[in-house]
Order: C-alpha cells, then sequence, then structure tokens
C-alpha cells in the first residue's frame, strides 16, 4: 500500500522525504509553490538532485504535487484565467526536471459562465500546455461541486480530457470527500460508483486518491474535510475503499485537519486495518 499525507515543502523536497519516513509514509503531496498562488521558490538543485537519488533508493509510490487552489483556468476573469496559465505553464516547467509524478490540480470554478464554457476553457487551457512532453502524469481532481465548481461529475471530467489533444498522460484523481460530497456513494455503493466512474472516464485514468472523511453530510456539495472516522462517512466504509483492488494499488494521499502525529495514526490505522 502506497499511504501518506500532504506535506510542507518549506525545508525543500530532501527534507520531506525524511518526514515521510518518520511517520510511516511512502509517497506524500506538496504544494508546488504557496497555495494561494505566486511565485514559486527557487529549487536548490544541490536539494533537488539528493532528493532524486533517494526517491530512486527507496520504494517510494508516485508523489503528488498540488497546483495552488486559487489556479482557475476558467474563471470569467479573463486576468485570473491567464494567471492561472502562467502558473500551470510554470509549474509543469519545473516538475519537467522531476521523476515522474502526479501534476494535481482543481479543473476550476466557471463563476457563473456555465459548465460548458467552463469546460471549454479548461480544455482550451490544456491544449496550450506542454502536456506531450511531461515526464509524469497530469491529474483533474474530482471536486465536490461547491459554488461553481467544474468536476464534480464524471462526465465533465471525462469531457475535459476527451476534448484534449495530448490526453494521454491526463488523468484523474478522485478525493473521497470531494466525490461523497459531489453524490457519488462510495460509502454504500462502491462498486456502482467505480462501475460509473468506468463508464464515463475510464479506470485506466484513475491514478491517485485523496484520502478524507466528510464533515459535512453526503451529496452536501461542500468541501470541509474531517479525520477517518470522524466525519459524515464511516470507518468501514472507509477502510473497504482502500482495501477495494481497484483503489489499493493507487497512492493514496491524507489531507484531513492533522498536524504530523495525527497522520502518523491515521496511515499506521489504514495500514493495520486497510491491507
Ligand atoms: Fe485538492
Ligand atoms: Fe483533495
Ligand atoms: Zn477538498
Amino acid at each position: 500500500m502506497k499511504i501518506g499525507c500532504h506535506l510542507s515543502i518549506a525545508k525543500g523536497y530532501e527534507a520531506m522525504l525524511v518526514v515521510a519516513e518518520s511517520i510511516g509514509a511512502n509517497t506524500f503531496q506538496f504544494f508546488t509553490r504557496n497555495p494561494r498562488g505566486g511565485k514559486a521558490k527557487a529549487i536548490d538543485p544541490k536539494d533537488l538532485e539528493t532528493f532524486k537519488e533517494q526517491l530512486e533508493s527507496g520504494e517510494w509510490g508516485t508523489l503528488v504535487a498540488h497546483a495552488p487552489y486559487t489556479l482557475n483556468l476558467c474563471s470569467k476573469t479573463v486576468e485570473t484565467r491567464e494567471f492561472g496559465r502562467t502558473m500551470f505553464l510554470d509549474d509543469m516547467n519545473r516538475l519537467m526536471n522531476f521523476p515522474p509524478l502526479y501534476y494535481n490540480f482543481h479543473p476550476g470554478s466557471h463563476t457563473g459562465q456555465g459548465v460548458e464554457t467552463g469546460i471549454k476553457q479548461i480544455v482550451e487551457a490544456l491544449n496550450d500546455m506542454p502536456l506531450a512532453n511531461f515526464p509524469g502524469w497530469v491529474l483533474l481532481e474530482a471536486m465536490s461541486g461547491k459554488g461553481s465548481e467544474v468536476g464534480s461529475r464524471f462526465e465533465e471530467l471525462a469531457a475535459i480530457i476527451d476534448g484534449v489533444e495530448h490526453n494521454e498522460r491526463l488523468g484523474v484523481l478522485m478525493d473521497t470527500c470531494h466525490v461523497y460530497s459531489a453524490g457519488y456513494d462510495i460509502m454504500n455503493d462502491l462498486n456502482g460508483v467505480l462501475d460509473e466512474f468506468d463508464r464515463t472516464v475510464g479506470l485506466d485514468r484513475l491514478k491517485a486518491i485523496h484520502l478524507n472523511d466528510s464533515l459535512t453530510p453526503f451529496d452536501s456539495h461542500k468541501d470541509r474535510h474531517a479525520k477517518l472516522g470522524e466525519g459524515s462517512m464511516n470507518a468501514e466504509g472507509l477502510l473497504r475503499f482502500v482495501s477495494h483492488p481497484v483503489i489499493s494499488s493507487l497512492p493514496m494521499i491524507l489531507e484531513t485537519p492533522n498536524e504530523l502525529p495525527g497522520y502518523k495514526e491515521e496511515i499506521a490505522w489504514v495500514r493495520q486495518k486497510g491491507e
């Protein structure tokens, strides 16, 4: 099982490997820059070299680099869309020097333009990105559908992927809190949801998991993460989810409201009960 959590990049890349190991993680996620966006810190080439060496010498699952939340490729405001494209392109260029990893982003919020226009603008932006040269995969995160978020329906994710020319390495990251809040009942009908995902997007595109419980009820279209077993989902259902044969081999990233000791406990709990 490849499981870890979101980690701070503040002390550099190699430092994240050390922290991950100390909490029993064998994968993790980090923000490519300040989560609210803006200029990314310069990469220390020595740090990157050591990081790569250590990654290769260990049994690490594929890491997840998360784009800033403010990145919105389908805002009605042209400057916001442009800013999103600039950050996306800059992130991709930086990650070109990394071992193949997952670059995950929130598809965007159409801010009143309608889902169709939103999808069209996301597709246009992705078609302008160097997807064909990217060593890893770019992942669309399945969203809860709060506000005007695009990508809370599997059909919307499929429409984006279908519209992109170089979609060979375009995939989906399923966030358990988001899909449950979006109205996909992965607690009581996991096989039904996975079948629907397969019919629309295709299970071969499902690449990674954000493992979170939800503070708000099923189908609430909210995005409030809870600790595992402490939200509206439940411990047994989450363990069933992680041990499902379609899911169990994917990297799982906790984004629960925890500090490192809490993450360490959750990782141990999932490993012990879910393997
Ligand atoms: Fe996210
Ligand atoms: Fe998430
Ligand atoms: Zn979320």
